[in-house]
């Protein structure tokens, strides 16, 4: 199992969606899935895949009520008859659900093929969820592979993973594929705002802006953290309570990071992988989800029509590199430590004859600058850190940010005042921010 805090599991299991419709953010798998219902041409095996926090399992169960509804099969679960109701509980005895990382999934498997021969017990089908199904042991997944050749007509299986390709080919070819998507900050400020409006707490918009932003594309980890936040006790949750909570569990180390490398700052690279490891948190895990943002920003850039940087391929194979080694290091930090050293030492410097003067002068004071928004308002440092200044025209500055959080979070009228307002300070006249 992914290591994951209670109180984020709490709410986020509360407000867990109960119609394919509620799901947030997956319409490209809800609407086939409602379409495949609402024409009975539903598969034996499905294979969920996407990062944690996406809405797997969810999905996952609601497909299971939706086959078995009393009131179904339906594109949407009523959630009022006895099936729904004992799934929802999960005190059905006809959908299991088992966890592949633990040791109940191992036997609950070893059962399996003689299990699926039975009938279902008081629903139309039987119905499998497997979660982090790439952790399945060779016995178990040869038993499912046996069972997924021939399939019951009453049984589905629905696998879900956070990791697709660990998962053996032959069981691959026999599931219909669905993936699901890291969620945009804005989507996952919807949700907020809508389990906020159920809660007796309240969030100024800026506070909800930085948790959307925060959360990395996890909705599992933004309810965790508006958890958190609200039960500290305030009349309002502010954006500087959310951004000190960050800062203690180190949320945004993940987009601090990318910073530090896109500005080539070695030591405070450094740093920060140290204060992550003190901090608690698995460098196998930050190295992997470093890789999932790194390769996500490449994919995007390549779809938009941009060239892939030699930059950034480097650093996916270093810390690809990075992140088998840390499995049998002595040290747990040495190898995503070594890797930032190669990939920041490689760099070609930029040649400083061939710019433009006026952003020459404004790279010159950009470390006063950073220094000076970071005293006005913490926050927009941060999102400000992982920008570069790329050119400059008149008195309108245009900086440059690879990761797409950060870039928006700059084009807010509060954010960017903020800027505007330092950079006048430093460099005089009335100045404006683009970021692109
Ligand atoms: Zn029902």
């Amino acid at each position: 199992m992914e290591p994951e805090n209670a109180v984020s599991v709490a709410l986020y299991r509360r407000w867990r969606p109960q119609t394919l419709a509620e799901v947030a953010g997956q319409e490209h798998v809800t609407r086939t899935l409602e379409n495949a219902l609402a024409r009975g041409k539903t598969s034996h095996a499905y294979l969920f895949a996407g990062p944690r926090g996406t809405g797997k399992t969810s999905t996952a169960r609601i497909l299971a009520k939706a086959l078995n509804c009393l009131n179904g099969p339906a594109p949407q679960p009523c959630n009022e008859c006895l099936v729904c109701a004992a799934i929802t509980a999960g005190a059905s005895l006809d959908v299991l659900e088992i966890d592949a990382a633990s040791r109940r999934g191992i036997d609950e498997m070893r059962e399996l093929r003689e299990r699926v021969k039975l009938a279902p017990a008081a629903a139309r089908r039987k119905v499998y969820i497997i979660d982090e199904a790439h952790m399945l042991t060779t016995e178990a997944a040869n038993a499912l592979l046996k069972t997924l050749e021939e399939p019951p007509a009453t049984v589905v299986f629905i696998l879900a993973t956070t990791e697709p390709h660990k998962m053996p080919p032959t069981i691959l070819s026999r599931c219909q594929r669905f993936d699901f998507r890291r969620l945009s900050p804005a989507v996952i400020r919807a949700r907020l705002e809508q389990v906020l409006g159920e809660m007796p707490a309240e969030a100024t918009p800026e506070a909800l802006d930085l948790i959307a932003r925060a959360a990395e594309g996890s909705l599992r980890d933004a309810l965790g953290i508006l958890d958190q936040v609200t039960s500290l006790g305030e009349d309002r949750v502010g954006e500087e309570t959310v951004a000190d909570l960050l800062g203690k569990v180190r949320l945004g180390a993940l987009s601090e990071m990318l910073g530090l490398i896109s500005r080539g700052d070695t030591a405070g690279a450094l740093r920060l992988i140290q204060e992550v490891d003190a901090g608690g948190k698995d460098i196998a895990f930050f190295i992997r989800d470093l890789l999932a943002v790194m390769r996500e920003d490449l994919l995007q850039g390549i779809a938009h029509g941009k060239p892939a940087p030699a930059s950034a391929v480097r650093c996916l194979e270093e810390f690809s590199k990075a992140l088998e080694e840390t499995k049998t290091a002595a040290i747990k930090t040495l190898p995503l430590e070594l890797a930032v050293v190669r990939v920041l030492s490689g760099r070609p410097e930029p040649a400083a004859g061939d710019e433009d003067p006026a952003l020459r002068k404004v790279k010159a004071v950009w470390p006063d600058i950073l220094r000076a928004v970071k005293e006005v308002r913490p926050v927009t440092f941060g999102y400000l850190s992982r920008a570069q200044p790329v050119a400059v025209a008149g008195r309108c500055l245009k900086v440059a940010l690879e990761d797409s959080f950060g870039r928006e979070a700059l084009a807010q009228q509060g954010h960017r005042e903020v800027v505007e307002q330092v950079l006048a300070r430093f460099l005089g006249g009335v100045w404006r921010l683009e970021e692109g």
